[in-house]
């Protein structure tokens, strides 16, 4: 081949792979750029591989029913879908990994149709008068069990299988798309919706964006994602399967919308944003170490939101004065079974000590509405958001409460810990808590375990508590305002559902005059009061809440330094007399 022509090939080959084309594979078929457009729960801009998120092996519930008949021609017409699928994946990868690669869909389709296997399913709903579901999961198990325990070593691996074809059919009996493996790389996760006790385990460091068909902006999983400092978009209608799986997207916060198989003009429009994000975020750098004082002297102390110790690396990047809501939920939700004392300890020592002196607020358990664990046991709730969560299961169980209690004082005696109580209505509450506080103290003493005084507070994220918050000022060292939850709770407003996102006004006269009024309340009597609902990150309020006189907001920690600007750049006193 000719020099000229050798150059211009490899030139063409450059963009291709820029676009993720490798060499050979058409042109054609890989540059239809679809655009999908979503709510945007944080801004900035993602590229890479798209990966559709496959969900934890399916709860299957165990259910007497009528007509066992019905659930037999509901499970025929299940595996057909499944036989379907299973000879559309074989074609594909007939196509892409040759003949002996695909073999595997085959081996899947004959398994499907295993005369054991079938008559297993079909005489577990005759004789047990059970649910399709039960049926296949029970018969999944019982045969992958069988397989693992056989001593051929081929046969051991059938045992994978007969476990993915019946997750297959429970896929199909859910309703549900089927879907494929995230990738070993970091990726952009499309899901239908992520629950938060999903996200908390997703691997952070793998996960470039997420964009979720359903979802609201003010669910957890939203918290989480402007947490990790990704840009994330939920309720964006795209499609969960080949046409997005596995392809290059952007995903642009700033737009709400994802771009999948993008061209080349927008790959490379984008790229050049990122980069200007980039150098934004640079210049904000040089914003660390200096104090958070606006230029007529207001102090603010700036802290963040946490989930989990794995984002103390993000408190510190991002210089924050301290932690201001470590949401201790989430170690409950990470796990099986209620996390011990000491695993606790451990976990709330190593915060106070990263922090070296800092203070680090921790709020005790807010399990219920949407965060859920199933070890907890909890009933069904018509209504959980207004149900049994937070500290009414704690002043209710008082072993679990008193468990993380007595973690919480023995880590306070390495480091700056406070202790925070969520959705607090009563003063009668407060009282509760403080009779069990005692009699943990009085334990750890009777054991002469040491431990710190820690601040002790609430949450004012009920109406109630704001409305009397004068007299909870009485009560306690300082207010955290969760605007997330009075907002909510004010406006009457599920933050879970999506279809409210319009009427959902975070900046509602009646929410802010709660907060002015709570900041008030508390500096009447001589404490502080600060904000940890996601409004406390609203830069458009930050100068307002400097004029209540907020003493503290805790925000992500991406946002510490650009609100850190804002308050550098104002005169609070004129901002007063201009309004
Ligand atoms: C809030 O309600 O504002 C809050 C910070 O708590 P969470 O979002 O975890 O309910
Ligand atoms: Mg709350």
């Amino acid at each position: 081949m000719a020099p000229v022509a050798q150059e211009r090939d490899q030139g063409i080959q450059d963009v291709r792979t820029s676009l993720g084309i490798h060499a050979g594979e058409p042109v054609i078929q890989r540059c239809i750029m679809e655009i999908y457009s979503g709510k945007s729960v944080y801004n900035g801009i993602a590229i890479g591989k798209i990966s559709i998120y496959k969900k934890d092996a399916q709860q299957v519930k165990r259910v007497k029913v009528a007509d066992a008949e019905a659930e037999i021609r509901r499970y025929v017409s299940a595996k057909e879908e499944a036989a379907r699928q299973l000879q559309a994946l074989y074609d594909k990868a007939l196509k892409e990994v040759g003949e002996a690669n695909a073999a595997i869909f085959e081996v899947h389709q004959m398994m499907l149709e295993d005369i054991d296997y079938n008559e297993s399913v079909e005489n577990i709903v005759r004789s047990q008068k059970v649910n399709t579901e039960y049926a296949v999961a029970a018969t999944g198990d019982n045969f992958s069990q069988m397989f693992a325990a056989m001593d051929d070593d081929y046969m051991k691996e059938r045992a994978a299988d007969v476990k993915d074809i019946s997750e297959r059919v429970l896929t199909i009996l859910n309703g549900k798309t089927d879907s494929t493996v995230a990738a070993g790389e970091p990726v952009i996760i499309v899901a239908d919706d992520l629950a938060p006790s999903e996200t908390v385990q997703l691997d952070k460091d793998m996960v470039l964006s997420f964009v979720t068909v359903h979802g609201s902006t003010n669910s957890h999983t939203a918290i989480l994602a402007r947490m990790m400092q990704i840009p994330a978009l939920v309720g964006t209608a795209l499609p969960l399967d080949d046409t997005v799986d596995g392809k290059l997207g952007i995903v642009d916060g700033a737009s709400g919308k994802i771009y999948v198989d993008p061209d080349e003009e927008t790959l490379a429009g984008m790229k050049a944003r990122k980069q200007e994000e980039i150098r934004k975020k640079e210049l904000l750098e040089t914003l660390k170490g200096r104090e958070n004082v606006t230029l007529d002297g207001q102090k603010l102390m700036l802290y963040a939101n946490i989930g989990d110790i794995k984002d103390l690396a993000m408190v510190m990047q991002n210089d924050a004065g301290g932690i201001g809501l470590f949401r201790s939920e989430f170690l409950y939700l990470e796990k099986e079974d209620y996390p011990t004392e000491e695993e606790q300890f451990q976990i709330y020592k190593q915060a106070a000590e990263t922090m070296a002196g800092k203070k680090v607020i921790i709020r005790t358990l807010d399990i219920g509405a949407d965060k859920q664990c199933d070890y907890f046991g909890m009933e069904h709730e018509d209504n959980p958001a207004l149900g049994y969560r937070a500290i009414r299961i704690c002043l209710t169980r008082p072993e679990v409460f008193k468990t993380q209690l007595r973690a919480l004082f023995r880590a306070s005696a390495f480091g700056n810990i406070a202790i925070m109580y969520p959705m607090i209505t009563s003063v009668k509450e407060i009282r509760q808590i403080r009779e069990i506080v005692s009699e943990v103290k009085k334990e750890l003493d009777e054991q002469k375990m040491p431990y710190g005084r820690p601040e002790q507070g609430i949450m004012i994220e009920t109406p109630a508590a704001a409305i009397v918050s004068d007299l909870l000022a009485e009560e306690v060292d300082f207010f955290s305002i969760g605007t997330n939850d009075l907002t909510q709770y004010t406006l009457a407003i599920d933050r879970q559902n999506p279809k409210l996102d319009e009427f959902y006004d975070a900046h509602h006269p009646a929410v802010l005059r709660m907060i002015a009024m709570v900041v008030e309340n508390a500096h009447k009597a001589g404490i502080w009061a600060g904000i940890c609902g996601e409004l406390g990150a609203d830069q458009t309020l930050t100068q307002e809440f400097l004029a209540m006189g907020v003493d503290e907001l805790s925000v992500s920690p991406g946002s510490i330094l650009p609100i850190r600007k804002i308050v550098l750049e104002t005169n609070v006193g004129e901002y007063k007399a201009g309004k």
